[in-house]
């Protein structure tokens, strides 16, 4: 029998379908997001080029964004939905 555990974060590995995971993936893409607008951030700190800005913060974990949950999502969300969604 083949094994198709996959890792998620915050669960133990799980055996979903392909279309679960990336439901899953779009849920916590949605959930983790970047405590502020990345747009908004970037014209704020462009306006002030000699410091650096502060991390983006996910709302959810409180720590430096993209967290593991967004970077897993970002990595299992169907392609056409991570190209659009991404910040890069
Ligand atoms: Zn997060």
């Amino acid at each position: 029998m083949v094994s198709n555990l996959r890792y998620i974060p915050g669960r133990d590995d799980v055996d979903w379908s392909r279309s679960t995971l990336q439901q899953h993936a779009r849920r916590l893409w949605d959930a983790h997001r970047p405590d502020r607008a990345l747009a908004e951030y970037r014209l704020k700190w462009f306006l002030v080029p000699r410091i650096s800005p502060p991390a983006a913060v996910c709302r959810v974990c409180l720590t430096a964004w993209p967290c593991r949950y967004a970077d897993w999502a970002g990595d299992n969300l169907p392609r056409p939905a991570a190209a659009t969604a991404s910040p890069r």
